[in-house]
């Protein structure tokens, strides 16, 4: 039942979305489908149900759907890491790079409690630079972050490498060549 094959089948691939030569993978219909939806979560709730977590911080804004869920189901907190610009109240911001130019995320400063126990959530991992950020973001808040997960890795770019060299596991539900 807790198949990822069944996650990894609904994924869309998307050729030369947003430019040229990328092949963008969707989880949209994946979300759309209410049983493969409940098996993804399930699968998160499973992993994470004994860590003694105390909050899930999604990523923006895909990350938002998976992590609220994941929070909700494990009777957790939800906390924002935001792109920049959209929080209104005292905020903290990391910059990272990206293939051209770069990008920058941001949380609320009474996000974390100093040593409470954080997941991180976001739907893809590719360079591990949005991770990353967001890990550097709740390190800097006093977080505990227990690990990164996310629904689809893409192994060639990286990315579970460079988030395990700065000391955080990645679990992810599927991977993409
Ligand atoms: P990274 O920072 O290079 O690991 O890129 C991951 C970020 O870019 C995540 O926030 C993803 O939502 C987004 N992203 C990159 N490629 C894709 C894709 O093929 N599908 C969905 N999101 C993607």
């Amino acid at each position: 039942f807790l198949d990822p094959n069944y996650i990894r089948n609904r994924i869309r691939t998307v050729p030369d979305w947003p430019e040229p030569g990328v092949l963008f993978r969707d989880i949209t219909p994946l979300l759309q489908d209410p049983r493969s939806f409940r098996v993804l979560i399930e699968l998160f709730v499973y992993r994470y149900m004994n860590q003694r977590l105390d909050l899930v911080a999604g990523i923006d804004a895909r990350g938002f759907i998976v992590g609220s869920v994941i929070a909700h189901e494990l009777n957790l907190g939800f906390v924002p890491v935001r792109k920049k610009g959209k929080l209104p109240f005292d905020t903290i911001v990391e910059q990272y790079q990206l293939e051209y130019g770069s990008a920058s995320v941001e949380m609320h400063a009474d996000a974390v409690r100093p040593g409470q126990r954080v997941l991180l959530v976001d739907d893809l991992v590719a360079t591990g630079g949005t991770m990353l950020a967001g890990m550097k973001l709740l390190q800097r808040l006093g977080a505990n972050v227990v690990e990164a997960a996310a629904v689809i890795e893409l192994p060639r770019l990286g990315g579970a490498q460079a988030i395990r060299e700065q000391g955080l596991n990645l679990y992810t539900v599927c991977q993409f060549e």
